[in-house]
């Protein structure tokens, strides 16, 4: 499609508006040349296309260099590798031409903004793929990421226009991976923003529903801050501390979190508040002093929680965060968070490591050496530095590395080394050095000998024990939650593993023999699932390594292996074809569902469903579909999983969107349900009454502890669908008792 009249005016006006911001960064007549001949050869390359929304291409790219300049603080190579950043992927340019048209330099960075293309099998996946390219570029150049960053959030300020499994897609990727790049270099405001965006178009609904309970109660939460900001204003003004207060609420994205996580209420989410303290230091006392005395006169005044102190002025986070964050008991008993920093602290605060950034490259290209920043590359190397791992493996690794905190722990000589929290003893030494890790087992933590799973606390003092007759095993897997030293064993285990297959086959063959079984297809599709392997490999190494034996493979053989309940369920798929970019049109075949039944009458060509395990969702949840790439089934989950989460933004292309319930009021579902209280005579007898006698529901399984006048428990039950399971809830709710019910939601 031509470009109109119009669509012309509106690409110079966006074009325009770039060089106004870039006057702050451009130094020479080069810099204004160079950028404006990106601009001419990106309109050129995207000449004609439009995006979903209908708007011309080339106004992504000038709004990607746009948030570059203005959000993060960028300078003319990025605005250049911005403009560009779509050319090589999606005209007919190649790098060459950038090359040979711009520098090497521009055209390694579109390098790293480029896709891998190419064909993947079901075992790779080119989202992790693409990821782990554009991460091993963020070693030579961390401006591509910066870059990349700003292209997910222009896309995710757009995303309205895109199809519903395309936004299922980008925000998973958001929230899997980009959120947390994004907070771990210091953007915090637009991890906020890519957080709030991602539950807006994923739930739309409780999206606006907190949107909605905000802006009700924003006159009493504004009356709330002056009244809680009075008495500290007062009291700094008069010890003469030059400063700024400012109060702000928490973003949706975080009170959504608290309610899903807490399972509470919009109204029971208590510490909505932060407030900040920003001073400008006076300057013959040291900055950190002041922190502390401006924590006590605000101490003086609201009673603080010890147990919520964080003193990330000693020792900073990861990403070169230092504040003094403090919880105080305010107005009206409600907690609120007070933070205090210097001007200095606030301004990295703001600007993340693109502050570092400005600080490292003194003229675009120049490195000045920055410890805390070139210490978080060191990690991001060490998590890169192993080329057998799967793409896969590494991006999970490397997404969790990205949100957990610190802890500083002491080496008997007394050095601080910053581990993640939750690290182990096995963990610390494998941070020391991988030989330390391979050879451990156990350690002195404090002087006192701990296992090598202890989980250490910030300030332990560590002295590791070692031994030359130990090696690493699968168990140590489990109890270590650094990449580099799940790294180092698997590694360990890959080159035994080899040897287990060939002893694997051996013990299988030999009993299959015993048992005059011949291994068919058949065979493995009840063995697999049964040992918990995902293919045979996996079941031959653990078969050759004995974790696993085959003492009860003749029941397991024998046992019917569908499983009951699925028979019964009905789900309705559109029947959408694979989306097609270049139609701008919606495809109107999506009208076109129809009903699925998972049953024995199944017919074969028709996609089979399975409900997930991680997640149990039932009727009535908001659920999305994921198409095992291996077998075709369509894997239900509840639509806020996080598993599905993680999925999607590994292998978006097998996500299935228009999953419905039917209503089938005859079937019931197997659902769980938690809940604790206060013990008493009889309140099982209460319980069991309630469900089966008022209600007529069947108990799967009824399971319940008790300890210091504290029972807790479970309850399987089957409900035909989530109002039902709600009434039930309620229900026992009412019972003497009974303080909390609740539906088990997935694991971790
Ligand atoms: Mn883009």
């Amino acid at each position: 499609m031509e470009y109109t009249a119009e669509d012309e005016i509106l690409i110079t006006e966006s074009f325009d508006d770039l060089l106004v911001s870039c006057e702050k960064i451009c130094k020479s007549e080069e810099d204004w040349e160079i950028i404006k001949r990106a601009f001419t050869l990106a309109k050129e390359a995207h000449k004609g296309v439009r995006r979903r929304s209908g708007e011309p291409y080339i106004l992504h790219p000038i709004a990607v260099a746009k948030i570059c300049v203005n959000e993060i603080g960028l300078g003319v190579k990025s605005v250049v590798a911005s403009l560009l950043h779509d050319v090589v992927e999606d005209t007919e340019y190649t790098l060459e031409d950038i090359s040979a048209m711009f520098n090497p330099k521009i055209a390694s960075m579109v390098d790293g903004l480029t896709k891998i293309s190419g064909v993947f099998n079901a075992e790779t996946s080119q989202q992790a793929e693409t990821f782990r390219k554009m991460l091993l570029t963020l070693l030579d150049d961390v401006r591509v990421i910066l870059i990349k960053i700003a292209d997910r959030l222009h896309n995710m300020r757009t995303l309205g226009a895109m199809p519903r499994e395309k936004q299922i897609k980008i925000t998973s990727e958001t929230i899997y991976l980009f959120a947390p790049l994004a907070y771990r270099l210091g953007l915090y405001a637009i991890k906020s923003e890519l957080e709030d965006l991602s539950l807006k178009y994923r739930f739309p609904e409780q999206y606006r529903e907190i949107e909605q309970k905000l802006n009700k109660t924003q006159e009493q939460r504004t009356a709330f801050i002056e009244k809680f900001d009075a008495p500290i204003i007062r009291k700094l003004r008069e010890s003469g501390v030059d400063f700024e207060i400012s109060g702000r609420v928490k973003s949706i994205y975080s009170i959504w979190s608290k309610m899903q996580n807490k399972q509470i209420p919009f109204e029971e989410v208590y510490d909505l508040f932060a407030v900040r303290i920003v001073f400008n230091p006076s300057p013959l006392i040291p900055e950190k002093s002041q922190c502390w005395h401006i924590y006590e006169l605000v101490t003086d005044i609201y009673p603080s929680r010890p147990d919520r102190l964080r003193d990330w002025i000693t020792y900073p986070k990861a990403n070169g965060y230092e504040a003094l964050h403090t919880t105080v008991m305010g107005p009206d008993g409600v907690w609120v968070e007070v933070q205090i920093r210097s001007r200095r602290m606030d301004d990295i605060a703001e600007h993340g490591v693109a502050a570092h950034w400005k600080h490292k490259y003194v003229s675009d290209d120049e490195a000045v050496s920055d410890p805390a920043f070139d210490a978080w590359l060191q990690q991001i190397r060490d998590a890169l530095s192993s080329p057998t791992e799967n793409a896969v493996d590494f991006l999970d690794n490397f997404q969790r590395s990205l949100y957990t905190s610190e802890i500083v722990v002491f080496t008997p000589k007394g050095e601080p080394r910053r581990i993640p929290k939750g690290a182990t003893v096995l963990d610390f030494a494998y941070d020391i050095h991988s030989k330390l890790g391979a050879k451990a087992i156990g350690a002195k933590v404090n002087h006192r000998i701990e296992s090598l799973y202890t989980p250490l606390s910030n300030g332990d003092q560590v002295e590791i024990l070692t031994s030359a007759n130990t090696h690493p095993t699968t168990e140590w897997l489990e109890h270590v939650t650094t990449p580099k030293a799940k790294q180092y064993i698997k590694n360990y285990l890959k080159k035994h593993r080899q040897n287990n297959i060939e002893r694997g086959i051996a013990i299988f063959e030999q009993r299959m023999q015993e048992l005059g079984i011949t291994p068919s297809a058949r065979v493995f599709r009840k063995l697999l699932p049964a040992y918990e392997c995902s293919n045979k490999d996996e079941f031959y190494s653990k078969l050759g390594a004995e974790i696993i034996r085959l003492d009860h493979i003749q029941e397991i053989l024998r046992q019917n292996s569908a499983n009951k309940i699925l028979k019964f369920w009905t789900l309705f798929v559109g029947n959408k074809e694979k989306e097609n970019i270049d139609d701008p049109e919606p495809d109107k075949k999506g009208d076109k569902s129809y009903v699925v039944g998972a049953g024995d009458d199944i017919d074969e060509n028709r996609p089979s469903f399975e409900i997930a395990k991680c997640c149990i969702p039932i009727p009535g949840d908001d659920v999305t579909g994921y198409r095992d790439p291996a077998t075709g089934k369509i894997i239900v989950h509840k639509t806020s999983c996080n598993e599905l989460t993680r999925l999607a933004s590994q292998y978006g292309s097998n996500i299935v969107s228009d999953i419905k319930w039917s209503s089938h009021k005859a079937m019931s579902y197997l659902s769980i349900i938690e809940l604790q209280g206060i013990d008493r005579i009889g309140i099982l007898l209460d319980l069991a009454q309630v469900i089966t006698g008022e209600l007529s529901i069947n108990i799967r399984e009824l399971k319940i502890q008790s300890h210091d006048g504290i029972f807790e428990g479970t309850i399987s039950i089957y409900v035909t669908n989530v109002q039902d399971l709600n009434t039930v809830m309620n229900k026992i709710g009412k019972i003497r008792g009974v303080e909390k019910v609740k539906r088990i939601q997935q694991e971790g």
